[in-house]
């Protein structure tokens, strides 16, 4: 089921279902799931994040050995958190605002799971058993602040800096997670292209590590990691510009793209 989340035309957000190609409404959001009337084509509807304000963003740094080394780090023998805030999230098709502050803006291809059922002290066994689905997600990064501060958040939680999308395919459709192609495209040009299986720690255990001490509850997304090709681990860096369009693509789920935008 690929479960999304769309604005009506009197501006009340709901939850829908998409089946090809239209979207039949699944109540209000977070999700009941149940599978009501048509309410149009999908293309017809604006689309917003499929979680448009998570309690939670927590985001896994350094889950690729690959990305680790390319930014000039060693593999992480734990799990690496940090957090972004919902004023990161937008859709796919939203403008990311390129702020003035930075001057290394970076994108990074992430598989988003999204928590269904709270999560407390689960066990990397049954851990899959909490999560809803899962999107694509671009942890957009502005590398300068990230790597200038001594802490990641200002470099990662700036407002538009969490795309993610363009819909949640439940858990029943991809029961193991660690096996999806994942691919970043800036202007059609292939800049990450990997798997999902050569993450350090997987989904379930990211969700063990985390829930020893946090909890979990519904609509709570994790951005799992980035896999290598990243801006600045190119020689010489690359970074983002205005104008430029990042597609991340992930197998099973579909695409979502996100165009750079300068402020206005
Ligand atoms: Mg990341």
């Amino acid at each position: 089921m690929k479960i999304c989340s769309y604005r009506r035309d009197d501006g009340v957000v709901r939850a829908g279902i998409v089946e090809d190609g239209v979207v039949r409404d699944a109540g209000a959001v977070p999700w009941s799931a149940t599978s009501g009337e048509v309410v149009a084509p999908i293309d017809a509807l604006e689309l917003l994040a499929p979680v448009p304000a998570p309690g939670k963003v927590v985001c896994v740094g350094r889950n690729y050995a690959e990305h680790a080394a390319e930014t000039g780090s060693d593999a992480p023998t734990e799990p690496q958190l940090f957090a972004k805030w919902a004023n990161a999230v937008v859709a796919t098709g939203a403008d990311v605002i390129l702020p003035s502050i930075t001057h290394a803006l970076d994108y990074e291809a992430e598989l988003v799971a999204v928590i269904g059922r709270t999560a407390r002290r689960v066990s990397e066994s049954r851990a899959l058993d909490h999560v809803l689905g899962y999107t694509c997600g671009n942890d957009v990064s502005a590398r300068d602040l990230q790597f200038g501060d001594t802490q990641w958040t200002r470099g990662k939680a700036l407002d538009t800096f969490a795309p993610m999308g363009p819909w949640i395919v439940t858990t029943d459709e991809i029961p193991d997670p660690q096996g999806l192609g994942i691919r970043t495209l800036v202007n059609g040009e292939t800049r990450q292209d990997d798997t999902t299986a050569n993450m350090l720690f997987s989904v379930a255990r990211i969700i063990e590590f985390i829930t020893e001490a946090i909890t979990l509850d519904p609509g709570d997304v994790i951005y799992t990691g980035t896999p290598p090709g990243v801006g600045v681990g190119r020689t010489p860096p690359v970074f983002l510009a205005a104008g430029d369009v990042v597609r991340v693509e992930i197998d099973r789920i579909g695409a979502i793209e996100n165009r750079i935008v300068a402020p206005t």
